[in-house]
Formats: structure tokens, sequence, C-alpha cells
């Protein structure tokens, strides 16, 4: 990784710069989180107080610092801010950092840190809303594939993950392939409503950005995640249906319902998009370990995607 001199002023410098960069973007990504989901303008308007309708002053509006200096109130009518402001943007922060500590002074950083904003606004809409925004995932698809054309002719050496125009093309189609399918056999064979076409555009989206094989781990982690993460999950539920004084043997439970899953919304979304990032971060490894694993701890250079 072509990294200046680690502990030299300039590679903290540019560590330090990474984080505050990524904060003001973060608060950017705030802005989309409160007003995509309304079908508003990110752009327009400067961002008012939702109870009191002030504008915010700038300096109300500084990324971390202005939460902790109000108190975590408005300053005009004391309503309180959600945790969610900070923390989006403290996160945004440790992406940037993450994404320069990774890729280095390359073209890739500053591209990746975009991407990882957008999936942590991804995420937390999806966790909030229950939709995936149509703002970043279609005009991500063909990005991600002009990105790949564009480095295939001059940009061997600017440290992106894809290539070549060919592996995005199949990371699309994978992508929303595999997501399209299964959502049309949930739908006809299981009765049950898919998962929603956002999933299917983002897994898409992040196809372009990390190719086939990118997709394939993706998925792979995705899943591995999202059932681990269900399975503590339903032991919450039945431990904490458990907790409580246990209904009359004859009477199961009310409404004969038994502690389950079933009607709660579980969204994919944030799952695919940390998939995407692991496999983004840790690709290459990942590939030559599963590949090492695969061949019975044969060994195998480590392969540049
Ligand atoms: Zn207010």
């Amino acid at each position: 990784m072509p990294l200046p001199v680690e502990s030299s002023p300039l590679h903290i410098y540019f560590l330090f710069v990474s984080f505050l960069f990524g904060t003001i973007v973060g608060s950017f990504c705030n802005v989309c989180l409160c007003r995509w989901p309304a079908g508003e303008s990110v752009i327009k308007p400067r961002s008012r107080c939702p109870k009191c309708n002030k504008e915010i002053a700038w300096y109300d509006n500084i990324p971390l610092v202005s939460w902790v200096a109000l108190g975590a109130k408005c300053r005009n009518c004391g309503l309180p801010i959600r945790w969610r402001y900070p923390a989006v943007e403290a996160l945004t922060g440790c992406m940037f950092l993450a994404v320069y500590m990774r890729f280095g002074m390359t073209i890739a950083s500053p591209i990746y840190m975009v991407l990882g904003a957008a999936l942590i606004v991804v995420t937390f809409q999806d966790f909030d809303d229950w939709t995936i925004p149509n703002e970043i995932t279609l005009p991500g698809i063909p990005l991600g594939l002009a990105l790949a054309l564009i480095a295939m002719f001059f940009g061997k050496n600017w440290g992106l993950r894809v290539n070549d125009p060919i592996d995005a093309i199949l990371g699309i189609v994978l992508g929303g392939g595999i997501l399209y399918l299964l959502d049309c056999f949930t739908v006809a064979i299981l009765k049950k409503p898919g998962m929603g076409f956002g999933d299917v555009k983002l897994l898409a989206m992040l196809g372009a950005f990390i190719g086939w094989k990118g997709v394939l781990g993706t998925l792979m982690i995705a899943s591995f995640l999202g059932s681990g993460v269900g399975i503590a999950m339903i032991a919450w539920f039945r431990w904490r249906g458990a907790a409580q004084p246990a209904p009359p043997a004859d009477e199961p439970g009310e409404n004969g319902e038994e502690v389950t899953l079933q009607g709660h919304y579980l969204p994919f979304g944030p799952y695919l998009a940390l998939g995407g990032l692991i496999f983004l971060f840790f690709g290459p490894e990942l590939i030559a370990w599963y590949l090492t694993t695969l061949q019975g701890g044969s060994k195998i250079e480590i392969l540049h995607m």
C-alpha cells in the first residue's frame, strides 16, 4: 500500500484529515437520511429544527462538536437532538479513516470513501424506513461500471478492486439476478412477501464495484451475519418470553401464537452493506483464504484482483 511512512507527521496528518472530512460527509448523510424518505431535496433549504422551525446556524451544525456543545438540544427550543446524528458523523469519520488506512494515497481511496458513506446511509435508512434509497443504488450501478471501464484504460494503478468492465457487468447481473430470482421464488412458492426490490438493486450496485466474486463473497458474509443475528434475536425473544410468567399449559400463549420472528421485519440491506464493505476491505485475503481452505492448505499466492 502506498502510504507515507508510518508515524510520520504527514501520515498522522492524513489520518486526521480523513476522519475530519468523513464527519463532514457524515453530516450530509444525516441530511439524506432525514429528507430522502420524505421525498425532499437534500440541497435546497437549509436545515431547520423540526419543532421550532428555526434555521440552524453554521456554528450549531459542526459535526460532532455542535451536538456536544449544545448538550444534544436545540439552541432555540430545547428539543432533544437524536443520538443518531453524531453517531452517523462519527461512523462516517471512522469509515474514511479506515479506507485511507487500507487504500492509502490512491485514486481508489476517495471513491471508496464515498461508497462507504453511501452504505452507511443505506444501512440506517433500511433500519429506520425499511427502504433502500434509489438515490444511491440507481446512479451507483452505472457509476461502478463506468469506473471499471475507465480503470481498464487509465487506472491499472489506481488501487481499484475492479479494473475490468466485464467483471463489473457480471457483478451487476449476478448480484441483481440472484436476489431477483430469490425474491420471485419467495413470492411465488412460499407465498410470503419478498425481500423487496431495494436489496436487488443494492447487490447489483455492490457487484458493479467489487465484481462477481465480491457478490458471492458479500452474499456469504451477509447470510452468515444475518442468520447469526436472527438466531440471537430468536433466542432473545424466547428468553424474554420465558422470563415472563408462563401461561397455563392448556393455553399456549396469547392468541395461541408461538414466540417466533414472524411479523418482525428483518432488513437484509444492512447485512449486504456490511458484507460488501468487508469484501471491499479484505476481498483478496478472503479469496486466498477460501481457496487455501478448499484445496486442503496447499500454498497459493495471494490473488490480486
Ligand atoms: Zn428548536
